[in-house]
């Protein structure tokens, strides 16, 4: 998993003050912007965290991709599989972390079980990979269209997506992504965004830490 930064809205920071100093054109243009921006983040005055965005682009595997995909305010460009084959992008995967239902809580998992359990079955999961990508290369060698190899692709397979979306919907992402009641995959996708974050609104960052990122 691996998240970078693509773009952002110039002094993303400055805009949304000065956006939010609508109704006092008199200091429109006040460069003290971080009371401003923290004082709307207490109040939960969110509008004004619409106006200035930021995208990232993202190495993760298609079942981590399909809950990052229901974050329905963000835009999405995703790796196509019916577009792209080998040669234009090698197809990979990660082994999965193997970890035990958590006795309770059925959203978890914990990282319990005895280490010969794990690797008898990480070894079984390798074989499976490897056999399933060796049948999708001899069914593209076959003549079959990618659109239709691809369905023998398992989740664990990599994707690349572009996210982009303004800072209140990167507040809410990393607030309810970065909690225990995500599985630690995304978790860990979403607090890479939350460092990206830090640097690009790092004003937003502190008034958000502040409150423990209870949105
Ligand atoms: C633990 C967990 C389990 C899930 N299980 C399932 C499942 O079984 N089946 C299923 O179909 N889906 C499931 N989901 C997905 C979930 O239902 C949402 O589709 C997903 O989290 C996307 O959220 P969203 O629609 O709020 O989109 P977002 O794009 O994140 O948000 C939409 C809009 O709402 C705003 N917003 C978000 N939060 C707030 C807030 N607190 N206050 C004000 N505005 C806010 C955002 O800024 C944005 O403008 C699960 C999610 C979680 C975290």
């Amino acid at each position: 998993m691996q998240v970078k930064l693509h773009s952002h809205t110039p002094d993303p920071e400055a805009f949304m003050a000065y956006v939010a100093r609508v109704s006092n054109p008199a200091n429109q243009s006040n460069p003290d912007h971080a009371r401003l921006l923290s004082y709307c983040i207490r109040r939960r005055h969110w509008s004004v965290f619409e106006h200035a965005s930021m995208t990232v682009e993202i190495l993760t595997t298609l079942d981590i991709a399909t809950q990052i995909l229901r974050h329905r305010s963000f835009c999405f460009q995703q790796l196509s599989r019916r577009y792209a084959g080998e040669e234009q992008s090698p197809v990979q995967w990660v082994m999965p972390q193997l970890r035990a239902p958590h006795p309770k809580d059925r959203q978890a998992s914990l990282d319990t079980l005895p280490h010969d359990v794990v690797e008898h079955w990480q070894g079984k999961i390798q074989d499976h990979l490897q056999a399933a990508h060796d049948l999708y290369r001899q069914l593209l060698a076959a003549g079959v269209a990618k659109e239709c190899a691809r369905a023998v692709l398992p989740q664990a397979t990599t994707t690349t997506l572009y996210m982009s979306g303004n800072c209140r919907s990167w507040i809410h992402y990393i607030a309810l992504r970065s909690q225990p009641g995500t599985q630690a995959e995304h978790r860990s996708v979403a607090l890479e965004v939350q460092g990206i974050f830090a640097q690009v609104f790092p004003v937003c960052a502190g008034a958000l830490d502040a409150l423990d990122w209870a949105t």
